[in-house]
Parts: C-alpha cells; structure tokens; sequence
C-alpha cells in the first residue's frame, strides 16, 4: 500500500507484489488486481495497458497467494494524497471487523451479508450487491459457498475448519457492477485439440499456474506469441477471460478483505 503513489505504475507495483510473494516461498493464487475508482475487480495490467496512479484515485489492492495450492486472498484499499473518501474506505473495513467479530460454527452467510450491509448503508454508502466473498479449498479459489455482502435468502452457515475470504465492498454509486470489457485475468476451463504451438501453451500454463487464474503477462516467459495463442483458446473455449468489473453508476468502489479458517467458537485471520 505504501508504494501507491502520484505518478507510480500499476504494472510496476504489480510485478513487485507478485516476486515478493515468490521471494517469500509462495505462489500467486491469481494476478495482483489494481482496481482504480469505480473498477472494482479483475482488473491487472497487463504490458501495455499501464495505468499511472494519479492524486485523488482511490486504489484498490487484492492480493492472493498459495503455498502448495492452499490459497490466501486479501484486499485494501488506499487513496492517494488525498482524504476524500476515507469514509467510504472506513466503511468497507468497519464491515468486515464486523463480520470478523461474528464468525463461529453456524454463522449463516445471510447474517454476514446483512451485518455489511447495514454497516456500509450506515456510513451513507451502498454495498456492492453483486461481488461476493467466497469459500476457499486446496487448488480452489472459489469452493462452493458465497459470503453476500447484503441479506439474502441463503441459508448456508460456516462450519468448522472452513476457510472464507470476507470482501465487503462499498460505493458511492448504485451498488453494482457489470463489465464486458476482457481484461488480462485467465483461467483454464478445458482441454481441446489444437495446433501444437497452442497446446504446448497450454501444458505449460497447467504446469505453472495449475487451476488458479493468471494473468497474460505471465505466458510471455512460457511462450514469446503468447498472447496471440491465449487469445485463441479464448476463442476455442480452452480458456476464460474474466471481464473487468465496473460500478453501474461509475461511483468510487472501496473494499477490504481477509481470508479466515472458522475455529471451534469463533474464527482467526490468516492474511
Ligand atoms: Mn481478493
Ligand atoms: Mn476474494
């Protein structure tokens, strides 16, 4: 967070966070994201669309990293030089002490999402309703159960031993995202006869990144045409491009996140 700074690049800060957690024995779990203002998430640079961070952005920084495919996923978020939406970047933090402070064996997700909600609409902000925390298992970085960040009808609970990213995302907008804009996030979704130069890419991302997303800056070490060949597995459905998420009313998004393990009455922080 103490890098992001007037002028400084995202593709810089990227590649620095990522060959520390290397440095550190781990493995990216996926690609840094460095979402900007009303980018909320799955945005990372990739080598030539570079954002410079400028006064007053507000900067979202997520981060996942794995140690023999157990996976840890963490976020905050700064602002630079300014003060202007420190309340927002306080409410997405106030939700998820919030959420912290109530996980235990039978918290229903539903009482999560309503505990961000009101914190978040009680500092005059709105959730983002459609981004989600998530459970997470060995080599999966999405395991089945979703953590709302508003009330919902679901009746799942916490057990455990479970592992869950808590995201609580706020905004000054309307308190949804949407995109179809393709950003530089892949993941592998299947196996399919291709020319030789394709597969052999595709072999080599298995080998590297294994089932967790990456990102197309990363191929360019496994194959100098890579980014024409990620772009044909797109096309052949051998690989999944995740869209860039913006706020629908191009308000400011903040977020904060923490992974925990669910202990036997309450829960410990991981990240
Ligand atoms: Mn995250
Ligand atoms: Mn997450």
């Amino acid at each position: 967070m103490s890098h992001v700074r007037a002028g400084g690049s995202s593709l810089e800060l990227a590649n620095a966070i990522e060959a520390l957690i290397r440095e550190r024995g781990g493995e990216c779990a996926f690609p840094v994201n460095i979402g900007v203002n009303e980018v909320a998430a799955h945005y990372t640079p990739s080598k030539t669309d570079d954002i410079r961070f400028r006064t007053g952005d507000v900067v979202k920084i997520d981060v996942g990293a794995h140690v023999d495919g157990y996976p840890a996923d963490t976020a905050a978020t700064v602002e630079v030089d300014t003060k202007n939406f420190s309340a927002l970047i306080t409410a997405a933090q106030d939700a998820l002490r919030v959420c912290i402070e109530m996980i235990a064996p039978g918290t229903t997700v539903s009482a999560l999402g309503g505990a961000t909600s009101r914190t978040i609409r009680a500092a005059g902000f709105k959730p983002v309703e459609n981004l989600t925390g998530h459970s997470m298992e060995k080599f999966n970085l999405h395991a089945g159960l979703s953590i709302p960040n508003i009330e919902t009808r679901d009746k799942a609970v916490l057990t455990e031993g479970m592992v869950v990213a808590i995201e609580p995302f706020s905004t000054t907008g309307v308190g949804k995202v949407d995109g179809s804009k393709r950003g530089s996030i892949y993941r592998i979704v299947r196996e399919r006869r291709a020319p030789a130069e394709v597969t052999g890419l595709f072999e080599g991302i298995k080998r590297s990144f294994g089932p967790f997303p990456f990102a197309g800056r990363w191929c360019d070490a496994l194959d100098p045409d890579a980014g024409q060949h990620l772009s044909k597995m797109v096309r052949m459905g051998m690989v999944m491009s995740y869209p860039v998420l913006t706020e629908v009313g191009r308000g400011v998004v903040a977020q904060a996140e923490h992974s925990v393990i669910v202990t036997k009455d309450r829960c410990t922080v991981l990240t």
